[in-house]
């Protein structure tokens, strides 16, 4: 069916802090932004005579100045009764009522709102933004919430839905949707591919090489039974924790959930991690300073910004360096590293590791049960919080989305296949297009080809370039074409710290690995330093057929210039080594040999020099100037052999 002749679902992750609005097409789904390119609307509203004053951003910045009516948190009311809302309310600051049927509303002025009016008013927003974002009016959406919510509260944010103006068409759970924006439930995890034969039974492609998956390949009848998967969903915010084990089985109208288990904590999250430094600054600038010191409200909140900065900067440096000018010449100055936070918050970390086993144990199941474990919330940056969890699952947790985004995502391809966009138009079977690394000069390596089936596994070794180089820059691909600049970037990482070594020596061992999902984990590992990194993408994300096919078509089209161009780079490449070699062997025994010899290597250097700084050489007469400097130099290596073979005599 032709997507476009349907109208669009939009997917909404109404958040307690935040809301996000995203749509889906076979490209993959993305986040639509709202004036000025906002991706994220806080969940707040400022009333005023009965209206919203204020949505989103502009009601958060303001909120202290306003207590009384600005509305946050207002998902902890939905489908609530006062009674059972009593936890919640010491903390909010605006006046909870009680309503109809003993439930929970807000008061602000004289007006009362119901929990759904206030939600309806974010609904609303998103809407607007949706609306301007494609240039079309959209009725429909899919809604998330989370797995634990119970009836009254879905039905709550169905009414919310229906307020907004909005035809709610599917509730779906939280961390269904994370786990939806992953592909996860389209396709079998094991065997092979599932898709759908004409007449509507499910069928399973065991295992099909590329060659044979171009006809009509032979099918397996499979019940839908065999196709669920067990998932763990780890959701760790700025507050809160949750756990969530999942069955998920694919059907046509997009997955089934199975809630297994929940667990969590309601008083945990980056928050806890943002106090904890905090407390350390303090108490060491306490013992500094003398203990006398005293920090007002004001100075609070400039150490808490302080520290969720530093926290942030070590997701992605080993090392941090705050500087606060406390006045009257009092400067406090620390450099915090990865590993004395990673030490701080072990504890913290176990605490939500201890949910999860909690988690498992409701569901009678034991970690390795779990098959895929994904990651929302925007503490699981944390790369601390991604081994922890790795390692108790035994499973590489999924962080190729944004966490914040991932569950306004997965919501929309859901809508997406609510709306008639074919799931198999949302999901590949086959890698489309070649997967590689930059190489120096601008060349690609690929690592896997195009039409390689899924899942797919690649490895291969690569070195340094440049002397005692410690970083490497890892610059993932994708494309047909030989240059990096024809190539469409998936993503980039640095392996750091490998120690110094001569250029060539280092063993930088590259694997690519593309699960059952169509996911790609890109790992490098210095084999004598042991150092890694690795680094997840989606690489079917934003590619739609019609763009496979044109970028399959240019690489035909370009192959001869594209080989002379890839071509080219390596000559040169290797003919800088080779002279750099010479020119070392030349210092050490030059003066062995016989003069005129000497100049006759010096006269090859520079014809193949002469190539090298060409604009366009040609590549056989390139090729053919390496080949006469190195025979060439053939009686040079032999000094030099001679040379070490006598020193080590000696
Ligand atoms: P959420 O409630 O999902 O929006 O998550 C917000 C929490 O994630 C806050 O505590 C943030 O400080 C934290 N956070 C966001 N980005 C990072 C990061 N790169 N490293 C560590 N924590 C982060």
């Amino acid at each position: 069916m032709n997507a476009e002749a349907h109208e669009p679902i939009m997917g909404i992750d109404l958040g307690t802090t935040n809301s996000l609005v995203a749509v889906a097409d076979e490209t993959g789904p993305r986040i639509l932004e709202g004036p000025g390119g906002r991706r994220i609307l806080p969940s707040v509203v400022r009333l005023r005579d009965g209206a919203p004053e204020a949505i989103g951003d502009e009601a958060r910045r303001h909120a202290v100045e306003h207590p009384q009516r600005t509305v946050f948190s207002i998902k902890r009311l939905m489908g609530k009764g006062l009674a059972d809302a009593a936890g919640v309310l010491d903390y909010l600051p605006y006046e909870v009522v009680e309503g109809e049927h003993e439930t929970a509303r807000v008061k602000v002025d004289d007006q009362v709102f119901s929990p759904p009016q206030i939600s309806a008013m974010i609904l609303r927003e998103l809407k607007s933004w949706a609306e301007a974002a494609l240039g079309r009016e959209l009725r429909k959406a899919v809604v998330t919430v989370p797995a634990y919510f119970d009836d009254a509260q879905r039905q709550a944010t169905r009414d919310a839905g229906r307020l907004a103006g909005l035809d709610v068409v599917r509730i779906v759970n939280e961390p269904t949707a994370a786990a939806l924006a992953y592909g996860i439930g389209f396709r079998d995890q094991g065997s092979g591919i599932v898709r759908k034969n004409k007449d509507g039974s499910l069928v399973l492609h065991a295992k099909i090489k590329p060659e044979v998956c171009v006809g009509e390949p032979s099918a397996i009848r499979h019940p839908p039974s065999a196709i669920a998967q067990t998932i763990a969903v780890y959701d760790l915010g700025g507050g809160t924790f949750d756990i969530s084990i999942l069955r998920l089985q694919h059907t046509d109208s997009g997955a089934v959930d199975q809630v297994l288990s929940t667990a969590g904590d309601t008083h945990l999250g980056g928050d806890d991690v943002d106090r904890m430094i905090v407390e350390l600054m303090q108490a060491e600038i306490r013992a500094k300073f003398g203990a006398h010191i005293d920090f007002p409200p004001g100075t609070r909140q400039a150490f808490r910004n302080f520290a969720e900065a530093t926290k942030i900067r070590l997701s992605q440096q080993e090392q941090a360096t705050v500087e606060i000018d406390l006045g009257e010449g009092r400067v406090y100055q620390r450099t915090i590293t990865r590993v004395e936070l990673e030490k701080m918050i072990q504890p913290w970390i176990e605490r939500s590791l201890e949910c999860c086993r909690r988690a498992l144990r409701a569901a009678k199941l034991s970690p390795g049960d779990i098959e895929r474990v994904v990651m929302v919330g925007g503490s699981t940056r944390i790369p601390a919080v991604n081994r922890a969890v790795g390692e108790l699952f035994e499973t590489e947790p999924y962080t190729a989305l944004n966490p914040d985004e991932v569950v306004a995502l997965g919501a929309a391809v859901q809508g997406a296949i609510l709306a008639g966009v074919h799931r198999d138009r949302l999901l590949l079977d086959v890698i489309p297009l070649s997967l590689g690394i930059e190489t120096m000069g601008g060349a690609v390596a690929k690592l896997i080809t195009a039409n390689s089936t899924i899942p797919a596994r690649a490895t291969e070794m690569f070195s340094t370039y440049t002397e005692g180089q410690t970083n490497v820059k890892i610059h993932v691909l994708q494309g047909e074409r030989e240059l990096v600049k024809d190539c469409r970037t998936l993503g980039q990482f640095e392996l750091r710290n490998i120690p110094p070594m001569p250029a060539g020596l280092p063993k930088i061992e590259v694997t690519f690995l593309v699960d059952a999902n169509g996911i790609l984990n890109v790992r490098a590992v210095e084999q004598r330093s042991g150092r890694r990194a690795s680094i997840q993408v989606i690489p079917s994300h934003g590619l739609s057929r019609d763009e496979v096919d044109r970028l399959e078509r240019e690489s035909f089209e370009h192959a001869r210039e594209d080989m002379t161009a890839h071509r080219l780079i390596d000559l040169r490449l290797n003919a800088q080594l080779d002279i750099r070699n010479i020119r070392k062997q030349l210092d050490r025994v030059g003066s062995d040999l016989p003069p005129e010899y000497v100049k006759q290597i010096e006269d090859h250097i520079a014809a193949v020099r002469g190539f090298i700084d060409a604009e366009n050489p040609d590549a056989d007469a390139f090729g053919a100037a390496m080949t006469k400097m190195d025979h060439a130099t053939i009686r040079l290596a032999e000094a030099a052999i001679t040379r070490t073979l006598r020193e080590e005599g000696n």
